[in-house]
């Protein structure tokens, strides 16, 4: 099944708003093995609009249409595709029961126009909306059709999920599964290394990019739901027979939910020492409900004062190596632990920017910290070029990391480790400083 997707709306045109729906739903049509040919943006005009229809109408099988269900002159989405399908409108009474309703409840009242939101197609059929005034619309003509939904994102998701996407599977006689694993890793690298799985039919597998990792989804189209399910898990072992153990967990939020729920099944607690996140993972955690089970101290320890009275870090540390430093990522993790008499603590110091940087410590540069047993490890990371939002957002994503690692007992192949007795041990240090230049 061939698909287009237009977006009705000048507003959309003007660049005033992001074309998001088009976005959420080629997505969607993706999913459902529906191809999507083409995506148009048009303006609220008639003629033009109709132009367009009467054109893409007899390339493919499905048109989808959102905006321009409203009340006012320039909504004239319904009319004009009504008349391209051979259709025409009629007044629905109760449809506009239901409009004079959903006002009343409001506390507003309906004006002569909201009757237009009334007018529901002869031969097609009208799609209720449980979240709005404007019904959707739906036409055929010669096996080919067009469905029209509100312009306004949460209404138009709304339909999609709840009428929309299940006639779509009912005309394909199946149902849909998803899973969607969790991969640490660049995406560029990731889609290099599983190519070949991105490209199969049924099950589809898409591959989207977030802070640090990447969401693989993989998505099978089935007779029944344990069908579905069984063809997403051999599809998955396709990937992790790939990636390994850069797959950290399946149908999750994010990194700091499996964090989370690691330190409770293995019993154990999480305390963090931040510098340039500013508490940034610390908000992460505390974003999974459950977190107080396993998380008590956030430390943030801005000034080097605060990681000297609060950590316990050495201030002649801080003078001999620099305050962005591994001997120093090392001691506010191990103080972060001793402070909070948590099983594992993670500390982060870095250069945000945009100033503050050298030759030697250019911005974007952070190390990372981890106390764990008589432990404590260190990594490196360049951030280069990224702007301040974003070296903060990697490096809480490279702290939660490191700890899921610690927990999970391996160690990341980049770390350094120092025996946590040797933190303010001169030589000891002085051999991380140089193992995290080299
Ligand atoms: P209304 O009843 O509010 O008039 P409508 O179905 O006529 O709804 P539009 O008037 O086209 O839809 O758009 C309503 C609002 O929905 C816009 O102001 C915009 O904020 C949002 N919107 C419309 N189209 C899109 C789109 N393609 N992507 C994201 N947002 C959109
Ligand atoms: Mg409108």
């Amino acid at each position: 099944m061939t698909a287009e997707i237009i977006s009705v709306g000048t507003e959309l045109l003007l660049g005033n708003i992001l074309n998001t729906n088009a976005q959420f739903l080629s997505r969607e049509l993706a999913e459902l093995g529906i191809t999507v040919q083409r995506q148009s943006t048009i303006g609220d005009n008639h003629d033009r609009l109709a132009d367009w229809v009467s054109e893409a109408k007899d390339r493919c099988d499905l048109l989808v249409f959102t905006g321009g269900l409203g009340p006012t002159d320039d909504d004239l989405t319904k009319e004009t595709v009504a008349a391209c399908y051979g259709d025409s409108l009629v007044f629905d009474p109760e449809e506009w029961e239901k409009i004079v309703d959903y006002f009343t409840r409001m506390g507003r009242q309906t004006t002569p126009n909201n009757r237009k939101q009334a007018m529901v197609p002869v031969h097609g059929e009208k799609i209720p909306n449980a979240h709005g005034t404007a019904p959707g619309a739906w036409f055929e003509q010669d096996g080919r059709c067009a469905v029209l939904m509100p312009g306004v994102p949460a209404e138009m998701k709304a339909m999609w999920t709840e009428q929309v996407r299940p006639r779509l599977l009912a005309r394909q006689n199946c149902t849909l599964h998803s899973l969607t694993l969790r991969v640490l890793g660049g995406e560029s690298e990731i889609e290099y290394r599983v190519r070949e799985l991105l490209k199969n039919a049924n099950p589809t597998a898409a591959i989207y990019c977030k802070t640090g990792e990447s969401e693989i989804r993989i998505t099978a189209r089935a007779a029944s739901d344990q069908d579905g399910e069984a063809m997403c898990r051999a599809y998955a072992k396709k990937f992790y027979d790939i990636l390994g153990d850069a797959v950290y967990d399946e149908d999750v939020p994010g990194l700091a939910y499996t964090v989370i729920h690691t330190l409770e099944a293995k019993g154990m607690t999480l305390a963090t020492a931040e510098s340039c996140t500013g508490g940034l993972i610390a908000q992460q955690l505390t974003a999974v409900p459950g977190a107080s089970n396993v998380f008590g101290f956030g430390f943030v320890t801005y000034w080097e004062q605060a990681k000297s009275k609060l950590l316990g870090v050495d201030l002649a540390v801080i003078r001999h190596y620099n305050v962005v430093s591994g001997p120093v990522a090392a001691q506010m993790a191990r103080g972060a632990r001793e402070a909070s008499g948590a099983d594992l603590a993670i500390s982060v110091t870095g250069l945000a920017g945009p100033g503050g940087g050298d030759e030697v410590r250019p911005v974007g540069t952070v190390y990372i910290g981890g106390a764990a047993g008589d432990s404590v490890w260190v990594e490196k990371f360049h951030y280069i070029r990224l702007g301040r939002e974003n070296v903060r957002a990697r490096a809480a994503h490279a702290a939660l990391e490191l700890a899921l690692r610690l927990l999970q007992g391996k160690a990341p192949a980049g770390c350094c480790r120092l025996a946590a007795a040797d933190c303010d041990h001169p030589q000891a240090l002085d051999a991380l400083d140089r193992a995290l230049i080299l």
